[in-house]
């Protein structure tokens, strides 16, 4: 026997029974992103390896070692999968000059690769909705785009998801903090982790992003990059304040909050729940104005987030609104070769009046088939033998329904008996 093969460890398979909540929810997510005027944009999954170290900065996580990066055996290209969206959507916007005349509010559902270790809300590979903006440099649309998120919670039926925001300030008040940070923690070296010693002098703003509690406190009592902030910077994230406030949008201004990629500046925004364990945030974001120019692009102002589909659907899943199970309106059941011939121009004949039809294959008895045609849950079954064929009519029997007695029609007869019959118990109810 053959050695059985199995997916990688951290990719999964999404099964039919989950996937329905997938589907649910790329619905209500296109039909959300529609009401704020985004577009689709589709980008490949492999990117140049140099893309991801320059847009999200060779010392972090992500870069360091989670990147599932390779060699084009055929031509030595250096490749990865990538690890988030930003970088390619960027990448193609500068590529096909798409900011040039106009702003853009785009949209990318799709799957992201990161080599971490696999546990609930963590994969390798795991799939996002990517939201981004490109020519806007207010506060206005940073404010819109979290405002979005609490209308999709409300959409998908979720609560309990708390809005973090932070501004990150201009490159040149990050300079001023980063002295301040390395001074503070030159003072607390020896209580650093390895990553921490590590990143001093070359991320220490991302060893406040730790998740170790050994550092908690360290990190609580460092010097704010707030408390580091112009007159500009502060207006900028007072503006996005104002509208949340008149939104009425609760938030909390956590100071921590620094984001582990290196592109963004001003504000930045998690939505996090306490009901997924550790992995509680489904939702981050922020500013990256320095990123389209950074990746050879005009100067170009940038805002947008990212949600985690994974630990959304698992809400959604644990909140307990299930999908309704999806079942044909038609089960087609026929018997026969001439009824065989005939079931797929009556099957076709049906959709194209809009029913939705399940034709058998497969062959097998009357008996059998009609079990089948049960188990569908199709509201109807179309039963065609090669007495009805010889005549161009099939029998017509409702599924659901006790008493209905089942009639033969001709097949053009069908769809509007079948559709008049579901209009008729529309109105019963
Ligand atoms: P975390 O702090 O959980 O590692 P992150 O800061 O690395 O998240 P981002 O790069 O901001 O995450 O990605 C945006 C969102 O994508 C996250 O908030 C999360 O919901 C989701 N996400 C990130 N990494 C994973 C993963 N490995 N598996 C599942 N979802 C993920
Ligand atoms: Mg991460």
């Amino acid at each position: 026997m053959s050695q059985t093969l199995q997916a990688v460890r951290g990719m999964n398979d999404v099964l039919p029974e989950e996937a329905a909540f997938w589907e649910l929810f790329e619905d209500t997510v296109r039909t959300w992103l529609k009401g704020y005027g985004y577009k689709p944009i589709r980008m490949p999954i492999v990117e140049p390896t140099p893309l991801f170290k320059r847009a999200i900065g060779e010392v972090t996580d992500i870069v360091e070692k989670e990147m599932y990066s390779f060699i084009d055996g055929l031509n030595g290209e250096a490749l990865t999968l990538r690890p988030e969206g930003t970088a390619g959507c960027v990448r193609a916007v500068i590529e096909h000059n798409l900011a040039a005349r106009q702003t853009q509010r785009l949209y990318y559902i799709g799957q992201m690769f990161r080599h971490e270790r696999p546990q609930k809300g963590r994969y390798r590979q795991f799939h996002q909705v990517g939201v981004e903006t490109f020519g806007i440099a207010g506060p206005d649309i940073d404010a819109e785009l979290i405002l979005m998120g609490a209308r999709l919670w409300a959409d998908l039926g979720l609560d309990g998801i708390e809005l973090q925001i932070n501004s990150l300030g201009q490159p040149a008040e990050r300079a001023e903090h980063r002295a301040a940070l390395i001074a503070y923690l030159e003072q607390h070296v020896d209580l650093l982790d390895e990553d921490g010693k590590r990143r001093l002098y070359t991320n220490p703003l991302r060893i406040l992003d730790t998740k170790n509690p050994a550092l908690q406190d360290i990190c609580a009592a460092a010097p704010k990059l707030i408390d580091f902030l112009g007159a500009e910077s502060l207006a900028h994230f007072e503006g996005v304040q104002q509208v949340l406030r008149d939104a009425g949008q609760p938030f909390t201004i956590n100071p921590r909050l620094v984001r582990g990629l290196d592109y963004y500046n001003l504000t930045v925004f998690e939505w996090v729940t306490d009901k997924l364990g550790a992995q509680g945030t489904v939702c981050a974001g922020g500013r990256y104005d320095g990123l389209v120019e950074q990746l050879g692009g005009k100067p170009t102002p940038a805002c947008g987030f990212a949600m985690g589909v994974e630990r959304l659907i698992a809400l959604i899943r644990d909140s307990g609104g299930a999908p309704a199970e999806p079942a044909p309106d038609v089960y087609l059941v026929h018997q026969g070769e001439a009824a065989g011939r005939m079931a797929f121009r009556v099957a076709e004949g049906l959709r194209d009046q809009g029913l939705d039809v399940l034709l058998h294959c497969g062959g097998g008895s009357f008996k059998s088939q009609m079990k089948k045609a049960d188990g569908s849950g199709a509201a109807f079954a179309v039963i065609i033998g090669d007495e009805e064929a010889s005549t161009g009519e099939a029998q017509l029997k409702a599924l659901r329904e006790e008493g209905v007695a089942q009639r033969r029609l001709k097949v053009d007869e069908l769809a509007e008996a079948i559709i008049d019959h579901m209009i008729d118990s529309d109105e019963e109810e």
